[in-house]
């Protein structure tokens, strides 16, 4: 996004829709208002999308949520792929991998494929246990390592920088005004006060991610808000065979809810604990995607507070390339390193309505990329449905398509 005459020409136009937050989360409401045939501005006061959304592994990881995430997620799958084909970004539909290294990881696997039986995302099983000669045919685990693992078929996989921006650009294409480099100082009924001036608005849609604490701060504090902090890395590497999908480990296995929520999760979480109090203390979730490039994002770390420091812990980086050569007998070669923070709460979403017609739809927990846009779907979505937007011109009010997200919450 580049602040141009036009853009800010836009900060003075009354829009139906004004949404606060050009992450996936934003460009999600975005997407749900001009499919109910809204006018829709974005304000951001980054000049480019550069907060979690392009800082993620671009795993869309639905199996492996439960709840509230599974319903939002599965939403999201459905705009995910319309997204992918409409805005012309690369997607893959090969799955997750999960590499198991102890039967107890293995107990758990199968314990959570007993309660997948309803089949909602089609005929194939959502969890397909391998044993370690399959796995070792799927990914380019180091012979021995693992004793089985599992495929995940209906998770997806982008490339989070790219896919972004392209979102961005189609929503453009289709009538969507972006305004960057322009900071919300606070969001009432009807009016958005910017750095650039007020806008008026009929609806109002703050998705700031961990930076509602700065916007709404006594909400964030109702929610218990903090940032979590995470190292990442990306690596050139020579791997037996490409990661062709998502590859999680144990410790995945102990963090993502419906696995956490097994009886098994205990027993592989004690263990882990035990054995590698060094990798625990950083609260690691060894994981790893490839991107079409053949690079691949290797982390993450999690540490949590009101401020992240933005130094990042050198040995974290080598505990990462240590656990990489082990699994994958392979030795990576460093090109990127970042760091990335996220919204962190008491509850893995923020939603509310903190004035009428002023919509809060934050991801408090590290799963926006795979829930964000059903999230701003069923928000954004159920909200305008339900005909409450103050509507400037209800002239373009009329909806002009059928949200698939309505069909798939109900189905
Ligand atoms: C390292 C890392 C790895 C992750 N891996 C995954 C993964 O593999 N799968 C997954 O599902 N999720 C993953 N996540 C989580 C996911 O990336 C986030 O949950 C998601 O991107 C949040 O999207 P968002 O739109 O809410 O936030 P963001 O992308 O951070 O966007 C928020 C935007 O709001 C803007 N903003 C904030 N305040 C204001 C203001 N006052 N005025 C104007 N603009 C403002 C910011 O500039 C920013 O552009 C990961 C996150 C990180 C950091």
């Amino acid at each position: 996004m580049t602040a141009t005459h036009d853009t800010a020409r836009h900060a003075a136009a009354p829009h139906d829709v004004v949404v606060v937050g050009s992450g996936i989360v934003g460009l999600g409401a975005a997407l749900a208002a001009l499919d109910r045939g809204l006018t829709v501005l974005v304000v951001d006061r980054s000049p480019v999308i550069g907060g979690s959304t392009v800082r993620n592994f671009g795993h869309l990881c639905l199996t492996p949520q439960s709840g509230e995430a599974r319903r939002h997620a599965l939403a999201a799958r459905q705009l995910w792929l319309r997204l992918a084909r409409d805005a012309g970004f690369w997607l893959s539909e090969r799955g997750t991998l999960v590499a198991a290294r102890h039967v107890d990881e293995l107990d758990l696997l199968d314990e959570l494929a007993l309660t997948r039986t309803d089949r909602v995302l089609g005929d194939r099983p959502e969890i397909e246990r391998l044993d370690a000669a399959e796995l070792s045919c799927l990914a380019p685990v180091a012979p021995g390592v693992a004793v089985g693992g599992a495929l995940l078929p209906y998770d997806l996989q982008v490339d989070p920088r790219a896919a972004a921006d392209a979102i961005r650009r189609h929503l453009e294409t289709r009538g969507v005004h972006f305004l960057a480099r322009t900071s919300v100082g606070s969001v009432s009924s009807g009016r958005v006060e910017t750095s650039r001036g007020p806008i008026d608005a009929g609806t109002v849609v703050v998705a700031t991610n961990h930076d509602l604490d700065q916007l709404l701060p006594d909400l964030a504090d109702r929610h218990a808000l903090e940032r979590c902090g995470l190292d990442m890395l990306r690596v050139r590497v020579d791997l037996a065979r490409p990661l062709v999908a998502p590859l999680l480990t144990g410790w995945s296995l102990i963090r993502y809810s419906a696995f956490a929520g097994t009886g098994a999760a205990e027993a592989v979480r004690s263990r882990l604990h035990t054995e590698r109090p060094d990798l625990a203390a950083m609260d690691l979730n060894q994981m790893y995607t490839q991107l079409p490039d053949g690079s691949v994002i290797v982390g993450d770390s999690h540490r949590k507070g009101a401020a992240i420091a933005p130094f990042q812990d050198e040995r974290i980086a080598d505990a990462f390339l240590d656990e990489f050569r082990v699994l994958f007998r392979a030795e990576p070669v460093v090109t990127e390193r970042w760091q990335g923070v996220y919204a962190s709460g008491r509850d893995e979403f923020v939603v509310d309505e903190v004035a009428p017609g002023v919509l809060v739809t934050v991801v408090s927990t590290g799963i926006g990329m795979t829930t964000g846009l059903g999230l701003a779907e069923h928000v954004v979505g159920a909200h305008l449905d339900g005909g409450r937007d103050r509507a400037l011109d209800p002239g373009v009010h009329t909806s002009t398509a059928t949200s698939p997200l309505t069909e798939s919450l109900t189905a």
